[in-house]
């Protein structure tokens, strides 16, 4: 570069990352991110620097500028696996976690981390135990299944039912039950990937039980019955019921799988609730194997339960891809934990958050929202206007599609044309711990169901942090 070129001043005026290192201004980046991490940071700082002078910038950041420019650098680059708030007012979402475990449950996960565990090792015997032994018990007491085991989500467990059921023989399903699942599970897909030969029965909207008697033959490894999760077919319509299903079944010496999805190990109209089939009464009907999930009505971490038969469990335990499937020790460790509250009921409601969650009135999250209507509206300054209004939470992931819960939403309204609502939607998720709402309506909504009151305060400090 030309030594006549007034640039070459300015870059000679930029500090060296050395300088920037030794300055005492750096002291607390080093200390939250490493000496490897921030050095990284004042370089690509400084460079953006250069650059920009070359483009003919005048301004020669000063060391305090860099740090800066380097701690907001490094801030961007936090992980986006943080803790948010969801006020998306659906409880269960899939993309953002689905269930919040109960303490007990973190509480077991944390030990389980922290120090070697009888994972498979038996604590009477001094010899090899299995994984699975820890909650079989409980899975057996809460469902009145003969057996139990368990794999990574409710998936795995479709996939490994079929698989040991019905490789390479068919599956007789109803085409009304074809479900197609968020996350790319479609029944089809999933029977094809397990081996098995899919025979649809009956129509869309009317499957009959002769419909199912006449696909079975010799070579049908299994009758499979999948509740529609998210999405009902109404009008002129018929299916054949577990229980009835289960009939025909045995008769021609098939299996029954019955795939419930969300599966709930309580009666949730004491929850005030629709009402669904517990797993208990799914194994009641009759069906051989009943499959569900931990992480939705459960309320616990994501696995895949599958309960019945004591012969057609040890099959499954006997399948290669079970070893594949099979959970780690810090989820069974919070599974375990997140069962046993089953066995109070009475506390159930204050203990596990998925069904405290739900069960909040109307009224109490309207109390609540009117709490923090003011708070909220100063720390969003004057562009906004905030109200309360109404609005309808969903359960999420699938359970009771159907099924809205009255509830109470801060609606953030624009006041002038100066901030779009995407504009502050993006400030929200920006935040040290980002806010996740709904725009609906013109306005940006956040509907409080999900909002512990214990976490209010801490709530409007993270807002406090809003960029202007
Ligand atoms: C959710 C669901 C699944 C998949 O369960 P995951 O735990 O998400 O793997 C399978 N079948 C039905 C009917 C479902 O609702």
């Amino acid at each position: 570069m030309d030594m006549a070129d007034p640039s070459n001043s300015a870059l000679r005026q930029l500090p060296a990352v050395a300088t920037v290192l030794a300055a005492a201004d750096v002291l607390p980046l080093l200390d939250v991110h490493g000496r490897v991490a921030t050095t990284e940071a004042i370089r690509h700082v400084l460079e953006q620097a250069r650059a920009a002078i070359l483009r003919g910038a005048t301004a020669v950041p000063d060391i305090a500028a860099v740090v800066f420019a380097a701690g907001a650098w490094l801030a961007a680059r936090r992980s986006t696996l943080r803790p948010l708030f969801n006020l998306t007012g659906t409880v269960l979402h899939t993309n953002l976690g689905r269930a919040v475990l109960a303490e007990a449950a973190i509480a077991a996960a944390t030990e389980a981390m922290r120090h070697p565990l009888a994972l498979e090792y038996d604590l009477d015997e001094g010899g090899r135990g299995e994984r699975d032994d820890h909650v079989r018990g409980l899975l057996r007491e809460l469902t009145g299944a003969e057996d139990a085991t368990l794999v990574n989500n409710n998936a795995a467990a479709v996939l490994l039912c079929l698989n040991t059921l019905a490789a390479g023989r068919g599956a007789v399903v109803s085409r009304g039950e074809l479900i197609e699942i968020g996350g790319a599970f479609r029944m089809p897909d999933i029977m094809a990937r397990a081996g098995a030969l899919m025979v649809e029965v009956g129509t869309t909207n009317r499957t009959h039980a002769a419909d199912y008697q006449r696909a079975m033959d010799a070579d049908t490894g299994v009758v499979l019955k999948v509740h529609t999760s998210n999405y009902r077919i109404q009008g002129f319509t018929a299916e054949v019921g577990a229980r009835e299903l289960a009939g025909i079944a045995a008769g021609a010496g098939v299996p029954l799988l019955n795939d419930l999805g969300s599966g709930s190990l309580v009666d949730l109209s004491a929850h005030g609730l629709a009402r669904e089939a517990t797993v208990r009464e799914a194994v009641a009907e009759g069906a051989n194997l009943v499959t569900f999930s931990g992480d939705k009505l459960l309320g616990g971490p994501q696995a895949g339960f599958i309960v019945g038969d004591g012969a057609l469990i040890e099959a499954i335990n006997r399948n290669p891809l079970k070893r594949a499937l099979r959970v780690d020790k810090i989820r069974l460790a919070a599974i375990e934990a997140t069962l046993r509250l089953y066995q109070d009921p009475d506390r159930l409601a204050e203990r596990l958050p998925t069904l405290r969650f739900l069960g909040r009135t109307r009224d109490a999250i309207a109390a609540q929202a009117a709490r923090l209507r003011d708070p909220v509206g100063n720390r969003l300054g004057g562009g906004f206007r905030v109200e309360v209004g109404d609005c309808a939470s969903q359960v999420g992931s699938g359970a009771l599609p159907m099924d809205t819960l009255a509830s109470a939403a801060l609606a953030l309204h624009p006041a002038g044309s100066q901030r779009t609502l995407e504009d502050l939607a993006t400030r929200l998720r920006a935040l040290p711990r980002p806010v996740i709402g709904r725009i609906t309506d013109g306005a940006l909504h956040l509907d409080l169901r999900c909002l512990d009151e214990a976490e209010e305060a801490l709530f409007l400090a993270n807002l406090d942090a809003l960029a202007p």
